[in-house]
């Protein structure tokens, strides 16, 4: 992969330039091209990429996520039992915002593979899940067979329209929808926010997930935190920015929670480990060899911890990840 042009840019939620310095960042998972600069926004608190690769040059950060191998081991993933958990506790926040009526409207945006959609539908919705990947889009229509789900390819405007949006705009409108772990990663979350908005039914309500720049780890880890990932998290949402985000976009009502993210702290130990201890290491080895009781100590800690703080980190506001629900007026 050849590198790629970066720009710099004003925070994304509400446009200021006036931003702290936070952290350089590098691809630590697949070590591609590019050093980023992880900023905060001194107006609104938003964690944003204040250099970045461009829109165009973003696209091959993405590349070869969806080939034969990475869907296969997304699906393992994303359908997993634990992810089923999560995807349960999201959809009772969303109900309780907006009970579920069988045949009512649900539209999932960027659904990737997950089992969020035939969740859904098992509970007598009718989900439609919205994706830029073909493969996404395939690996769903067979995962979901036989139920009510449809799966749109590209963006929301374009989508709406050509499934007879324009024409048939009562028909059309949802009454629920979904964002899960896909605000950071777009260039405009306000406008996307608001896009939604307007294809929701009065009364309509909407969950959404996201990273949380006031994470523990994040101080724990620095530039190691798995949910930095570089560049395609262009922004790291604060409780503060999300909520000008949502009332930017036209929502009411607007509740963020912390959300437990199980082992985000022992995946961002492994990097860790990898970049200072491991196959990474720029350290010597009597310097390594040193270094090990105390690393395996810290692992240990950590593991005990992401195992039984998920509550407390959630509680105290520190949890790795924001879930917000929010409706649209009546
Ligand atoms: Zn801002
Ligand atoms: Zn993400």
């Amino acid at each position: 992969m050849t590198f790629s042009p970066t720009e710099n840019a004003a925070c994304p939620v509400c446009g200021a330039r006036e931003a702290q310095p936070l952290q350089t960042l590098r691809d630590r998972l697949w070590s591609r091209p590019g050093v980023f600069q992880m900023a905060r926004c001194q107006v609104c608190s938003h964690g944003f990429l204040a250099v970045r690769p461009t829109q165009e040059g973003m696209g091959a950060y993405y590349e070869g996520l969806y080939d034969e191998v990475g869907v296969g081991i997304e699906e393992k993933l994303q359908r997993s039992v634990l992810a089923q958990m999560l995807n349960w506790r999201r959809m009772r926040a969303l109900n309780a915002r907006r009970r579920f009526r069988p045949g009512a409207r649900h539209l999932d945006v960027g659904c990737g593979v997950s089992s969020l959609l035939r969740q859904l539908a098992a509970r007598g919705l009718a989900a439609v899940g919205l994706d830029f990947e073909e493969a996404a889009c395939q690996s769903q229509r067979a995962y979901c067979e036989g139920l009510d789900v449809e799966l749109w390819r590209g963006t929301l405007d374009e989508a709406y329209d050509s499934a007879g949006g324009v024409v048939d705009e009562g028909r059309q409108r949802f009454a629920s929808a979904s964002m899960i772990h896909y605000l950071e990663h777009t260039f405009t979350p306000v406008e996307d926010l608001r896009r939604v908005y307007q294809r929701l039914e009065p009364g309509g309500a909407i969950v959404v997930e996201v990273p949380s720049i006031e994470s523990f780890h994040r101080s724990l880890f620095q530039s190691y935190w798995l949910p930095y990932l570089p560049p395609q998290h262009i922004s790291l949402f604060s409780r503060r920015s999300l909520r000008r985000a949502f009332k930017d976009a036209g929502f009411v009502g607007v509740r963020v929670r912390g959300a437990s993210a199980p082992f985000i702290g022992l995946s961002s130990f492994a990097i860790w480990w990898t970049w200072v201890m491991g196959r990474k290491s720029s350290l010597s080895r009597p310097v390594q060899t040193l270094a090990w009781p105390l690393a395996f100590l810290w692992g240990a800690v950590v593991l005990l911890g992401d195992l039984g703080s998920f509550w407390l980190l959630a509680k105290s506001g520190h949890a790795d990840h924001l879930r917000v629900t929010a409706v649209k007026p009546r």
